[in-house]
């Protein structure tokens, strides 16, 4: 079986789905693999350590392949070169990628989507959006720093003592633990909440103190360890009991997510007009509609004086270390798959069918075809 890694076509996407010291370990498993000239040049692997570790480079590998491993979505014209029976594993945006969901079906490609991985202890090493998000919620802080026109320390120099940044963290999930750590390492104070209070010992435990907002959270958690949303009066009591901790922070951080959903508005124009100008507000919630009223995605703006950061794509700004987590968590997937070198689908393995979205032409996943249903149905000319 021929296993290929194409270049990103992306806008400003800088990563590569496998890095070469991987190689060896798909080569074992008895898989050839093809890598396009330039697909991890921009990630840093240059052409010849792929070679090196034993890939063949193809320029035109698509039709080829029997399994295709990407970063980003597959596009349609990639989607139309596969070969029908072959295996897409990658991100596919699945909740908004409708047509190249409905081409994988008709060209009964077996596609795999990393983001719909079950949340169990088997699992991680396979979780992209978690090895993501760890990259994102590093990026954030030294975002936030790179822009404050303060230091994050307590300085205390011959010029007088200099008070530490105060950093307000919205969510501790993944992403927000990292971003907890990260502006820990570089002294700031910091501050967080999330509506699953499980999360407040490991809050403390990276020396962060847990705001406690007297809000009542009792079923903010799914089985899975995800947030559930709350209703639009718990999400304004939330935004008024935390006005102060937003008014009083240098820099915020906000990750707060509900899979599947708009992500929820948190900070409002009034809030940010109440920061002291020069602020920083780091929306890692921007692709999902932003956790501030403020962002744009994929922009930086200033508001009221408050630099306010929408970034889409953060792990593509740190390429390399984001393509080798990513790397590890697409080869372990293959692996699970694989028994004597060919892909073999057990259906009754949660970790196999979880991220399945469509086999044998049909669109498998309940959710995404339950998302897909309306959505094409909306494109459909009107008759
Ligand atoms: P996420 O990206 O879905 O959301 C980020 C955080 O925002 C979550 O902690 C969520 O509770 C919080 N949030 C949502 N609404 C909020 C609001 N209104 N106010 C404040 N905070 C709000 O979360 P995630 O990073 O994917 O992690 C979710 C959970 O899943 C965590 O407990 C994590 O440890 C767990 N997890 C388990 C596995 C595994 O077992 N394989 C893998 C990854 C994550």
């Amino acid at each position: 079986m021929i296993v290929g890694i194409p270049k990103e076509t992306a806008p400003h996407e800088r990563r590569v789905a496998l890095v070469p010291e991987l190689i060896p370990k798909l080569t074992q498993a008895s898989l050839e693999v093809w890598v396009q000239p330039g697909a991890g040049v921009a990630a840093g692997f240059p052409d010849s350590i792929y070679l090196e570790k034993g890939a063949r480079l193809e320029p035109d590998l698509i039709p080829e392949l029997d399994i295709l491993l990407k970063v980003q979505p597959p596009t349609l014209e990639e989607i139309g070169k596969l070969k029908p029976g072959s295996t897409f594993i990658g991100c596919l945006q699945p909740y908004t990628r409708f047509a190249e969901i409905e081409a994988l079906a008709t060209g009964r490609v077996t596609a795999f989507s990393l983001e719909l991985m079950p949340r169990i202890a088997r699992a991680q090493p396979m979780d992209a959006l978690s090895a993501m998000s760890t990259v994102s919620g590093y990026k954030a802080v030294l975002m936030a720093a790179n822009r404050l026109p303060k230091f994050f320390p307590l300085l205390m120099s011959a010029a007088g003592t200099l008070t530490p940044a105060r950093v307000f963290i919205i969510g501790a999930g993944v992403a927000g633990l990292q971003a907890i750590g990260t502006a820990r390492r570089l002294g700031g104070v910091v501050e967080v909440y999330d509506t699953r209070p499980a999360v407040k010992e490991q809050v403390e435990s990276l020396g962060a103190k847990f705001v406690d907002l007297g809000l009542e959270t009792k079923d903010a958690e799914d089985k899975g360890g995800y947030a559930k949303s709350q209703s639009q009066e718990f999400y304004q009591q939330q935004q008024k009991r935390m006005a102060q901790c937003v008014s009083t922070a240098d820099v915020v951080i906000t990750t707060a997510q509900v899979p599947g959903e708009r992500a929820p508005v948190l900070v409002t124009e009034e809030m940010v007009q109440q920061m002291r100008p020069g602020s920083v507000i780091v929306d890692l919630a921007s692709e999902q509609g932003g956790n501030c009223a403020l962002t744009e995605p994929g922009q930086e703006v200033v508001r009221h004086g408050v630099t306010i950061f929408g970034p889409t794509n953060l792990p593509s700004t740190m390429p390399f270390h984001a393509s080798q987590m990513y790397a590890r968590n697409v080869t372990s997937y293959l692996a699970h798959l694989l028994t004597d070198g060919n892909i073999r689908l057990d259906l009754s393995d949660e970790l196999t069918r979880g991220p399945l979205v469509t086999y044998q032409g049909e669109i498998v996943h309940p959710a995404v075809k339950a998302a897909q249903s309306p959505a094409t149905s909306r494109e459909a000319p009107p008759s």
